[in-house]
């Protein structure tokens, strides 16, 4: 059957949708204490933060007046020049000024994307402003970019699964997934 690029294939599991699911409620336990009784805008940077943000909203408690909203960026120009501009495709519906704001990423690798888009986001006023990320990996940062809510340090590895996708795949694997060549 075609339609599965022959170059990459799924490794072993590095992070179980045990561990996942263990964490992210770790992580919306921390937001419940900390926004108790206020107005929330949780963005979510698509694609690969939507299963992630869509767990971690399930676990934020009646009492915070959760409301959702996303981004769509892409990287101007390739990877090995990146400048650290990126394009934004999509932006929020609704405007950030006066509101507590949470950014969900699925991954910070070199740290451009998400400093990029806190220094955008900050500018606008907000009353809080803080980011939300599953991964990071360290080795990999070339920008300092402080996350609140950090879900796991990973190795510099390439990972699929749990939203984050190679080529379009493997976004809707449970797990997260190492890739290697073969
Ligand atoms: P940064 O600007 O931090 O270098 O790049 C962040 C973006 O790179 C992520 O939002 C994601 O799209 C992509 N990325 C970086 N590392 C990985 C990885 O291991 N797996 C996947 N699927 N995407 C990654």
């Amino acid at each position: 059957m075609a339609g599965i690029d022959a170059s990459f294939k799924l490794g072993g599991i590095l992070l179980s949708k045990e561990r996942i699911n263990q964490r992210v409620a770790e992580l919306a336990a921390d937001i419940n204490n900390e926004y108790r009784g206020e107005r929330l805008i949780i963005v979510g940077v698509l694609k690969g933060a939507v299963i992630f943000m869509a767990d971690l909203v399930r676990m934020i408690e009646s009492s915070i007046d959760v409301r959702m909203d996303f981004m769509a960026v892409s990287s101007y120009g390739n990877s090995s020049s990146s400048s650290g501009a990126v394009k934004i495709i999509k932006d929020m519906d609704t405007p950030a000024e006066g509101e507590h704001i949470i950014l969900v990423e699925d991954i910070m690798d070199t740290g451009l994307t998400l400093s990029y888009l806190k220094d955008m986001l900050a500018a606008r006023n907000p009353r809080s402003f803080r980011t939300c990320v599953l991964l990071e990996k360290p080795d990999r940062k070339t920008v300092e970019c402080t996350i609140e809510y950090k879900g796991f340090e990973i190795p510099d590895k390439f990972v699929v699964g749990y939203g984050l996708d190679y080529a379009g795949k493997w976004r809707n694997l449970g797990d997260i997934w190492c890739l290697e060549e073969g």
